[in-house]
């Protein structure tokens, strides 16, 4: 008998949620340094022999397929500056799942054949300004030109492309409309994230951009008869949204204003082997350390997932994101991956 037969419901939790997308944090580096992101002063990168290899890594996800997991995405720090992501790409590809990245964009135009062998089709680019300067004092780095180049080299070569774009209070927030023409005359998707806590990213309230600020600013600028409601499906994190006639949608994010941990399907694997429930939580389990001692690791998954709170890991209501104690000692985001 298999262990997923002796054992089927490993990846389901106390409120009967099914857990079937794993998002597999590739490494702690990155070649951007975003300030919401990411403290100025760097992080402490985990040490080299903590980190799991291309074979860990692919041992942990079929353990995950072979619980029902259909969809994986590898997120970062910048999954694509890993000097194996070509091997890791190509193996996890050869597993029955939906394969995607989220990704800085900055190398992305080096892997265009590989996503297309691999049967990658959708991909999530982070932008956050349509501004050269602005983009510069977001990334600490100057790579805005590439970005936006690689954005529409991916389009042209038929990615399905999703931007995503942190919205902050006096910073960006003025480019809500800029970014909705994008999609316009691009099929893409231009996805508004709110600004969520992590460690040393000097998150407040004040600086946030709600989901209704958002929508708000969308009523001011088209006729309701031009914005059109467009479906989500029930495991969705977004809102979205057609401007009549434009090609591509827009789409909301709310993690903090605007929970939507009822249809929550996603389990985290950072870098280092650890997995999270959630991404609100501090809470990690080591998954490296038994595996690499030859244990069974699906009771601690089993556990892990068992253990997944009804909302953001018990921050239930919007008034606890002001008590810092409860999101305060959270990774940087760098480690988690989004
Ligand atoms: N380096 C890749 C990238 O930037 O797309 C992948 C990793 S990044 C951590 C994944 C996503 O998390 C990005 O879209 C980024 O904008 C988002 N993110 C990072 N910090 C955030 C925060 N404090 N609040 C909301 N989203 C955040
Ligand atoms: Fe790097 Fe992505 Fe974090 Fe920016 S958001 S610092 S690109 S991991």
């Amino acid at each position: 008998m298999t262990e997923i037969s002796k054992n089927p419901k490993i990846l389901t939790d106390a409120f009967g949620r099914k857990h079937n997308y794993l998002r597999i944090s590739l490494t702690e580096r990155c070649n951007l340094r975003c300030t919401y992101c990411m403290p100025a002063d760097g992080i402490q990168l985990s040490p080299k022999e903590h980190i799991m290899t291309y074979e860990e890594i692919y041992t942990i996800a079929k353990k995950f397929v072979d619980h029902g997991v259909t969809k994986i995405r590898l997120t970062g720090g910048e999954p694509l500056v890993r000097k194996d992501a070509r091997l890791i790409i190509e193996k996890l590809a050869t597993l029955p799942v939906q394969l995607t990245l989220t990704t800085n964009g900055v190398i992305v135009d080096k892997f265009i054949d590989l996503f297309k062998k691999c049967g990658i089709k959708t991909l999530n680019v982070s932008l956050d300004s349509l501004d050269a300067t602005k983009n510069k004092n977001i990334t600490r780095r100057s790579y805005f030109e590439k970005v936006y180049q690689n954005i529409l080299l991916l389009v042209k070569e038929g990615f399905y492309v999703k931007v995503n774009c942190v919205l902050m209070k006096g910073f960006n927030d003025n480019e809500v409309i800029d970014f909705i023409n994008l999609s316009k005359d691009l099929p893409i998707q231009v996805r508004f994230i709110e600004f969520m806590p992590f460690d040393g990213n000097q998150w407040n309230m004040t600086k946030l951009v709600s989901l209704k600020e958002i929508l708000s600013e969308v009523d001011s600028n088209f006729a309701a008869a031009e914005i059109i409601k467009l479906e989500d499906a029930p495991n969705d994190t977004t809102k979205s949204y057609r401007i009549k006639g434009y090609q591509g949608t827009f789409a909301i994010i709310s993690s903090v204003t605007n929970p939507f941990c009822d249809g929550c399907n996603r389990i985290r694997l950072t870098a280092n082997g650890q997995i999270k429930n959630c991404l609100f939580s501090s809470k990690e389990s080591d998954l490296l350390t038994p595996l690499r001692a030859g244990k069974s690791i699906e009771p601690i998954i089993q556990k892990t997932i068992q253990s997944k709170f009804k909302i953001r890991s018990g921050m239930d209501t919007l008034e606890k994101f002001n008590q810092p104690d409860l999101h305060g000692n959270n990774r940087s985001m760098i480690t988690i991956g989004g």
